[in-house]
This record gives structure tokens, sequence and C-alpha cells, in this order.
């Protein structure tokens, strides 16, 4: 048997839920809706999280640039996706929601930029 206390960050409530996991089988106690079960479910299993960074960017007015994944990746590939994000350069102009690096180590997941910028030539 496992059981983890979490705060659900689906809404802003922030339930306390806890999870015990039992032969396969879980219960989950504390939250409000189903979106919590979920949560509290995905966090036992498979945590995921939306990693938001910068890359380095040229002829703009700021040398880098705000960036996030497009949708939450699974927690134990956020080094090796930072590990590429730190190799990328761009350059301006960049607009928001451009694709930055398209499908991330396969993962079906886009690093979009978070905002715009001009270029400085
Ligand atoms: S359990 Fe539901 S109500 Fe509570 S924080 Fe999560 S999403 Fe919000």
């Amino acid at each position: 048997m496992e059981t983890k206390k979490l705060t659900c960050i689906v809404c802003p409530l922030g339930c306390h839920v806890e999870i015990t996991k039992n032969d396969g089988t879980f219960n989950v106690t504390g939250n409000k809706c189903p979106r919590g079960e979920k949560y509290a479910i995905e966090e036992m299993t498979n945590p995921t999280r939306v990693v938001p960074t910068t890359v380095v960017i040229k002829n703009a007015s700021l040398s880098r640039l705000p960036v996030k994944t497009s949708k939450p990746v699974p927690k134990k590939d956020i080094f090796k996706v930072m590990e590429l994000i730190n190799q990328v350069e761009v350059e301006a102009p960049i607009k928001t929601g451009d694709i930055v690096i398209e499908n991330i180590l396969g993962l079906n997941v886009n690093i979009v930029a978070t905002r715009s910028m001009k270029s400085v030539i």
C-alpha cells in the first residue's frame, strides 16, 4: 500500500488530496471534483509538468526569449527536454505561439514562444 498527500493544481481551489494505491486500485479523498481524482492518479502513475524556460535569441532587444512546452511532459523527461532547449538559438522576429522546437523527444509536444520579439536590425 502506498499513500501520497498532494495539493491539486488543476484549479485555484487547491484541494488537499490524499491518494492510496492498494493492489493496483486507487482511492482518492479530499478532492472537490473528479478532476482532482484524475490529477492524483496521474501524479501517482505518470506525473507531468508544463516546462517554462527561455532560449537564446539573436537580433532582438533582449538576449533570451521566453518559451514553454505546448503540453505537460513527463517529469522523468524534463532534464532531457531542457538539454535540447538549451542548445537552441532563434532569430527575431518571433511571434507568440511560434514553434521553436517541433515534437521534442518524440513526445508530441512542441516548444513554443510565449512572447513576441521584433528584429532590431
Ligand atoms: S479537486 Fe477539483 S476543485 Fe479541487 S483543486 Fe482540483 S480541480 Fe479544483
